[in-house]
């Protein structure tokens, strides 16, 4: 059956090119009970390319939901200390990292937001050393996607729930570029050329900032740092070894310096967070820092994400994708920050990467800092493109050059 040709290139390519594993390598998965017809998929093929040993971290959004229901929050907030040594047994086995993405939009939206905050911050903390491991790029790896009959239904309400899972399914599978006819590891390679283009280019032209400018009333200038560096597609990990951190990924980003962004940006598509979705938002930025803000719709989540640490409000990339891309022209809004951050221009509150920097990937987190690096518990994507966007990167030496021209890269 095409589904399952398809479902075994998806698992392919999330071991190939997404982590890239390496033979004799500890993969650790990451995965839902609601995944598992692709975590199994996931785990042969990657002792098919040489593993040493798959480790599947299970997780059941039910039993989540269950556990923030009835657990005091003195409880939440207590990390049991097994799940932090099996963290610390991942990273001293250099293991790289598959995470499923498969959210369940709506599931959890009568939960009370502080209860999931505390357990977030909690387990944020505790792990710290884990988000420095993956995030700063010491060890490979990727996020992708797989679908679920309730985030089927909130993609596509109109079909019956087989039909909206099959199209949930079809359109992972495009904007993977994952089609039955052509080797996606292949794929992946040209897709990645391409996209090096634009960083190739971005780089060379070295902007002090950008500017952005649309109809909704986005007017937003973003200071980036001293030899900040655009990344798009694949990287290489601190180990050496080449890897996709995300599939699918349409985007050039790089780092924002932490003090200089100013004027307000206002958001073109809602932002699922722990369950709940933000809609119709806006912020206003000074000296980097948010100082004002509103939403249509749950306003309390989005200020919980601004104050989840000293730094939540403040950004820590930006990223550039053209309005006319794959993911974009599907039109669907998936309800999953994946796919939506890759159909439009996009930046993070909080923490920013290190290898957006030049040596930035493995320095201390002090001296990043120093140099502008945003520091945070948090990484939150939202997406403010639209197809009337314009860009414009300001040199060293003042001459401004325009990007983007109705929503699309004009460089
Ligand atoms: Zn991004
Ligand atoms: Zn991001």
């Amino acid at each position: 059956m095409q589904f399952f040709k398809l479902l075994d290139k998806l698992a392919d390519l999330a071991v190939k090119v997404g982590v890239n594993l390496q033979p004799g390598q500890t993969l650790v998965l990451r995965s839902n009970t609601e995944s598992r017809i692709l975590a199994r998929k996931i785990v042969e093929r990657a002792y098919a390319a040489g593993a040493k040993r798959v480790i599947v971290d299970w997780s059941d959004e039910y039993v989540s939901r269950a556990g923030f229901l009835n657990m005091a929050e003195e409880t939440l907030k207590d990390i049991p200390q097994h799940v932090v040594e099996r963290s610390r047994y991942y990273v001293a086995e250099e293991a790289c990292f598959i995470s499923i993405s498969s959210p369940m939009p709506g599931l959890n939206k009568d939960l009370d937001p502080k209860k999931v905050q505390i357990a977030a911050r909690a387990a944020q903390e505790k792990l710290a050393f884990l988000r420095e491991y993956t995030m700063g790029n010491q060890s490979q790896w990727t996020i992708i996607s797989a679908a679920n009959k309730v985030w089927a239904r909130k993609v596509f309400p109109e079909l019956r729930p087989r039909e909206a899972i099959n199209a949930l399914w079809d359109a992972i599978f495009k904007a993977s570029r994952v089609i039955v006819e052509t080797d996606p590891v292949e794929e992946w390679n040209n897709h990645n050329k391409e996209l090096k283009q634009h960083a190739d280019k971005l780089n060379e032209l070295n902007f002090k900032k950008l500017h952005f400018k649309n109809s909704l009333g986005t007017d937003l200038t973003v200071g980036l740092v001293e030899n900040h560096i655009w990344v798009a597609g694949g990287e290489k990990a601190a180990n050496g070894i080449y890897f996709n951190p995300n599939i699918p990924t349409e985007e050039a980003f790089t780092m924002p310096h932490k003090m200089m962004t100013e004027g307000k940006v206002v958001a073109t598509k809602p932002l699922h967070y722990g369950g709940k979705l933000i809609e119709d938002f806006w912020l206003r930025f000074e000296g980097g820092k948010v100082v004002e803000f509103d939403a249509e719709k749950e306003k309390e989540t989005l200020a919980n994400i601004l104050s989840f640490d000293d730094n939540a409000s403040y950004i820590g990339e930006i990223a550039l994708i053209s309005h006319d891309s794959p993911i974009s022209n599907t039109n669907i809004l998936f309800y999953n920050t994946l796919f939506d951050e890759n159909a439009s221009c996009h930046m993070a509150l909080g923490r920013a990467y290190p290898m957006n920097i030049k040596d930035g990937i493995g320095a201390p987190i002090a001296s990043l800092v120093e140099k502008g690096y945003n520091d945070s518990m948090v990484h939150v994507d939202f997406m403010f493109g639209s197809s009337d966007m314009e860009i414009s990167g300001i040199t060293q030496d003042d001459e401004e050059i325009k990007v983007f021209e109705n929503g699309n890269f004009i460089i």
